[in-house]
This record gives C-alpha cells, structure tokens and sequence, in this order.
C-alpha cells in the first residue's frame, strides 16, 4: 500500500490551510460536510492522525472515529428528519477511495429518496453554511 500523503485535501482541510463547513470536532476527530453531498447533511467523519484508510488506522484512532460517527448519525436524524443513515467508508482505488485520509461517509436518508451519485454535483456554500450550522448547533446541545 502506498504511504500517507500529507498533501491530501482532507489533510490540508485539517491544517487549515482550505476551508470546511466544520461539524464537530474533539481532540481525536474532525467532521464537516462534504462538498458533493449525496443527500442534505451529508457528513465525513476524519481521524486527526494522518491515516491513509482502515489498513493504517490505529485502533484508538478509529473507535474515535467509530464514536464521532454514532453521534452525527443519531443527531443528522433529527436535524435533518431523516427516516434512516447510510454509512460508508471506502479503502484503496479498488474499494471506491478517492481521497487518501481516511474518512466515514454519514448520510441521512428519507425513505424512498435515492441517493445523488458520488461526486456528481456541488451544493451551494449558502446550503451547505445553514446546514452546518443547524446540525453543529444540535450535535452541541445533545
Ligand atoms: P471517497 O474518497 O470516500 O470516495 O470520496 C471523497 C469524498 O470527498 C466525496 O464524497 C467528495 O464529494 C468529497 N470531497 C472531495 N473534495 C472535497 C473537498 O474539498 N471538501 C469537502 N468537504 N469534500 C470533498
């Protein structure tokens, strides 16, 4: 497997160096919303260490990841009155990765509403801010 490239996107997304419409973070994870998002509230959930996926992640790392995860499902179905949450997480070219730091997919659902495809369309930062805002907001106060 190749090694971890610190010139990622999601590596500089957590540098600082680009912008996100940051969700939650703590000392182990950062999530924000994904550019692409293939329902409303579409989340990634990323480990702080620089992990290119799951065949590099250390164990603490992930259960951090896996914790963050639960919590932005649970709260992404109330925020966005989501009738169910698809989770994916994707390793190497072959397994469907594109970007190389490590991340969990969250993506609320409605019953009988397809999801958009990977990658197809880039939401409006106006959307995308209000969004943020609200599920940030509720992931606080829970
Ligand atoms: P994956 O590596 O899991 O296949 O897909 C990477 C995901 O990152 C895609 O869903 C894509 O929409 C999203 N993405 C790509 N570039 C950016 C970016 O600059 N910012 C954010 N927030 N998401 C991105």
């Amino acid at each position: 497997m190749p090694s971890y490239d610190p010139n990622n996107i999601f590596a500089k997304i957590l540098r600082g160096e680009l912008p996100c419409h940051k969700v939650y973070e703590d000392d182990k994870v950062l999530a924000f919303l994904d550019i692409m998002p293939r329902a409303p509230g579409h989340t990634l959930v990323l480990p702080k260490a620089p992990a290119r996926n799951i065949f590099d992640i250390g164990t603490d790392d992930l259960a951090a990841v896996a914790r963050a995860t639960q919590k932005i499902a649970k709260t992404g179905m109330q925020v966005f009155g989501a009738d169910g949450v698809t989770i994916q997480q994707f390793n190497e070219g072959a397994g469907g990765q594109v970007v190389f730091h490590l991340h969990v997919h969250v993506i609320p659902r409605k019953a009988g509403v397809p999801m958009k495809p990977a990658a197809s369309e880039k939401e409006k930062p106006e959307v995308l801010s209000d969004n943020a805002l609200k599920l940030s907001a509720a992931l606080k106060a829970g």
